[in-house]
């Protein structure tokens, strides 16, 4: 929590806020900005620092009431705390000395020029500031801007101070007056946009600083996209300083509407719920819950040596209850699921249900317990598949879940969201003899489920504490196993997680309909009760950077900052208002529960939605398009069915949902009304032709066969980069392709107190190869560790 320590207010819609944010004070730069929660139930909200105080660890931040969101934050008093702040982040501004500068601050933005006419004037510019309102009230922070300016120049609208005039009409003043080397303008974009037509004219280089709409503001989300010089442009890690002759304005205006409807909605439902901030998330059901006396009954004390021992008397003698010839004639047990008509809208409820215990015995008997598993070859972190599933045979469900958390992290999350199909499941014995592989996935959600719901969950051994400090960046899978298996040796662990939440793409990704996030917290409690630490809201790189942990006496750290940065496709009209990157909506969905009326975040509930892409990413913006209400909801993918990526599962239930495949399309452009919102896509027809290198028969366009749909919203879903702001933070870090880090096959990078894993090294790949890596760099780094001391 952020306290706030002081307020100003500047006029009726603007104040000042002091908050206590010690290690943002410390890192930030004039330029930077931070992201800021109110509540929980607010939306995060990008806002520039206008100053800080190093020794009283404070940044100050000057806000305009313009939505529900900045309200909330401007009817906070002295003493209350802020949920969540994050930064500094953006890029610091370039400041050199120009010779004469003209900086241009409208209304509020004359805030987060403050800070750079004081660091212009500190390199010996010249510094003539024009700071402007539309009336008296709305010129701020003048005295402060008059002690780093060499002139000021005021302008109100009215006359009621100053000179009248628009900002440009004080800055052409100057110009024709004398020679200006360097212009900067900050303000509302069509302030902006005046003020760089004026300086192009006079061939003045001119920066701006964009305040576009954000989600993460660290890349993830793809919200804040805007096309300079032609090419689009993140602005939170681009930017958020641009060179303004570049920037395309009127596209900026647009988009800064993206969302006004529902903004007018919001606010009027944060005046409804100006008290009410509680969360009304639904839990999920319990599947398998046994009675505490059954739970009670079972024997967790055997040894896990024993447990998984193919020789011992338990297991022989259930090899020796059934023929294998009787256990192959058992017919795979069907997961039960929701009703699909039902199940399409409802987005919290989960779709599968769990196994009941007697299904659960049931499947377990076709297991033949082989003398050499080949499923569990198939599997990146080695679960004793075998002996699990022989436990659960035998109904000792919680020595199930003892041998699958020996190796597994997060044995209720893999049992959900892992493509079972296409490891352990694919190399089952059964599959050899025509049959249809063992359920490993659902026996593994079973087996986990029943430990949670019991209240009897193990915790694993820990080793007694070495005192020797590890840092984890990112808390998705693989930072989460190996935070589990390092904790467990006795290392003093710590998680830094850039966002509100701990999870990485299990919580911001994946929806609760497939995976709650009830299931998530538990894991991540286990790990805290083994001593675990995490800190939320920390942007490694940016808040705290690797040779800062260094130096407090963090001998290894492991890198699990993931893949988040969206794909776009680069074609016309990408950045028409209602084209989005299925990060940007599902972390409005999921993260920020932006459907539920009670948060702050907007999302469009649209009518027709394309998702494009074939893999899991696209399949849940689908079906979570359908929850949100979508009459027509279509997948466009450029090859066929059998290509895509998803897990079979979730296409199936695509498909029972009512979400129509257009399989062999490919968007070329986007058309838009004349407010730029998305109304139609076209769509090329493809064919397959030779394979390509990733071994699947490459898309090829049809010569002239095109479609033309209606659309009012398009999620785009077709991959993820690794993010760059760890990698690119670490001065002599060895990256491999497409920016991944690169590491040995101990996950160790050329730097050797770094390793990374996941999809940081892997490119967008899955939760169980992200928790593979985390394990294998554990093991790793205590073998350097220990070989150094
Ligand atoms: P992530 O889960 O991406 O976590 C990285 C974390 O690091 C994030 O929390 C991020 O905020 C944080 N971070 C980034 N930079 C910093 C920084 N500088 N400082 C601090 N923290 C930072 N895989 C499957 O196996 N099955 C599925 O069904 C499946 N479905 C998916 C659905 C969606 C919508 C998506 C997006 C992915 C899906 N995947 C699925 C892929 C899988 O989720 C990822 O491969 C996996 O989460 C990667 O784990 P990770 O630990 O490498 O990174
Ligand atoms: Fe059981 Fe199939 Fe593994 Fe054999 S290969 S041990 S049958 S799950």
């Amino acid at each position: 929590m952020y306290k706030i320590v002081s307020k100003t207010q500047f006029s009726e819609k603007v104040y000042q806020l002091e908050v206590e944010a010690p290690l943002i004070a410390k890192a930030r730069k004039a330029g930077h900005f931070v992201i800021v929660r109110t509540n929980q139930c607010g939306e995060r909200v990008p806002l520039t620092i206008a100053g800080s105080n190093v020794e009283k660890g404070t940044i100050t931040l000057v806000i305009q009431t313009v939505g529900a969101s900045t309200s909330q934050l401007c009817a906070m008093n002295v003493g209350d705390s802020i949920m969540d702040v994050v930064g500094p982040l953006g890029k610091a501004t370039h400041i050199e000395n120009y010779g004469t500068v003209l900086c241009a601050g409208g209304g509020v933005g004359t805030a987060p020029m403050l800070p750079i006419i004081q660091a212009l004037k500190a390199a010996g510019n010249r510094v003539i500031s024009v700071i402007a309102g539309r009336t008296k009230d709305l010129i701020i922070l003048e005295d402060e801007v008059r002690k780093s300016s060499d002139e000021v120049i005021i302008m109100t609208d009215d006359g009621s101070y100053g000179k009248q005039g628009v900002v440009t009409v004080g800055m052409e003043e100057v110009i024709q007056r004398e020679k200006v080397d360097k212009c900067f303008a900050i303000g509302p974009a069509i302030m902006m946009k005046f003020c760089c037509l004026l300086t192009k004219k006079y061939e003045i280089p001119t920066d701006v600083s964009l305040n576009t709409i954000m989600v993460d503001g660290t890349g993830m989300c793809g919200a804040c996209r805007i096309s300079v010089g032609g090419k689009t442009k993140f602005v939170c890690v681009d930017g958020p300083e641009f060179d303004g002759h570049q920037v395309d304005f009127n596209e900026m205006l647009q988009r800064g509407g993206a969302f006004k409807a529902e903004e007018l909605t919001d606010m009027e439902a944060y005046e409804k719920h100006l008290t009410d901030t509680a969360s009304t998330k639904a839990a999920p059901e319990a599947s398998a819950a046994p009675t505490p006396e059954e739970a009670k009954k079972m024997d967790t004390t055997t040894p896990l040596a024993e447990l998984t021992d193919r020789n011992a008397p338990y297991r022989e003698e259930l090899r020796k209850s059934m023929k294998a010839k009787e256990r192959t004639q058992i017919a795979r047990c069907q997961m039960p699921e929701l009703d699909a008509e039902y199940r399409a809208t409802t987005r919290t409820e989960e779709v599968n249900k769990g196994l009941t215990a007697e299904q659960a015995m049931t499947e377990a008997k076709r297991c033949l317990d082989c003398a050499n598993p080949t499923c569990m070859q198939g599997c990146p972190v080695s679960v004793n598949i075998p002996s699990f599933i022989k436990n659960i045979e035998r109904g000792e469900f919680l020595n199930a879940a003892r041998i699958l958390k020996s190796t597994s992290a997060l044995p209720a999350v893999c049992g959900r969201v892992c493509p079972q199909e296409k490891q352990c499941e694919s190399q089952c014995i059964h599959l050899k003899m025509n049959g249809n592989a063992v359920a490993i996935g659902n026996l593994e959600r079973f087996a986990a489920d029943y430990e949670r719901e019991s209240g009897m969950m193990s915790l694993p051994e820990v080793a007694p504490a070495n005192g020797k400090k590890i840092a984890v960046i990112g808390s998705g899978p693989s930072g989460l196993s190996f935070a589990g298996d390092m904790a467990k040796a006795g290392y003093d662990v710590t998680v830094f997680e850039a966002l509100h939440e701990i999870g990485g793409v299990l919580k911001y990704g994946i929806p609760e309909f497939r995976l709650p996030n009830s299931i998530v917290d538990v894991e991540i409690q286990n790990l805290e009760k083994i001593g675990v630490h995490f800190v939320k809201n920390c942007v490694v790189g940016k808040t705290i950077s690797v040779s800062q942990l260094e130096e407090e006496g963090y001998e290894g750290i492991f890198v699990g900052s993931g893949a988040g940065l969206p794909n776009f496709m680069n074609i016309p009209g990408e950045n028409f208002n209602g084209v989005m990157s299925s990060n940007e909506y599902l972390t409005r969905v999921n993260l920020m529960d932006a459907s539920n009326p009670a948060f702050a975040t907007p999302i469009k509930k649209a009518t027709n939605v394309m998702v494009v892409g074939g893999g899991n990413t696209a399949m849940d913006s689908c079906r979570t398009a359908k929850r949100l209400g979508a009459e027509n909801v279509y997948i466009v993918y450029r090859r066929s069915e059998t290509e895509m990526p998803a897990r079979l599962e979730e296409v199936k239930h695509a498909k029972e949902e009512g979400i129509q495949f257009l399989t062999l399309h490919n968007p070329i452009e986007y058309h838009a009304d004349e407010k730029g919102n998305v109304t139609e896509v076209v769509l090329q027809k493809m064919e397959l032709g030779e394979p390509d290198a990733s071994g699947r028969r490459s898309p090829q366009p049809i010569p002239g066969a095109t479609e033309t749909i209606a659309i009012d919203q398009a999620i785009v879903a077709v991959g993820v980069s690794p993010n760059p702001i760890v990698p690119t933070s670490i001065d002599g870090l060895e990256l491999g392709r497409k920016n991944t880090i690169a590491v040995n096959e101990g996950m160790q990078t050329n730097i050797p107190t770094i390793f990374a894993g996941g999809d940081i090294v892997r490119g967008g790949a899955t939760v169980i190869l992200a928790m593979g890596d985390g394990r294998k760099a554990a093991a790793a780094m205590q073998e350097y560790l220990n070989e150094k001391k």
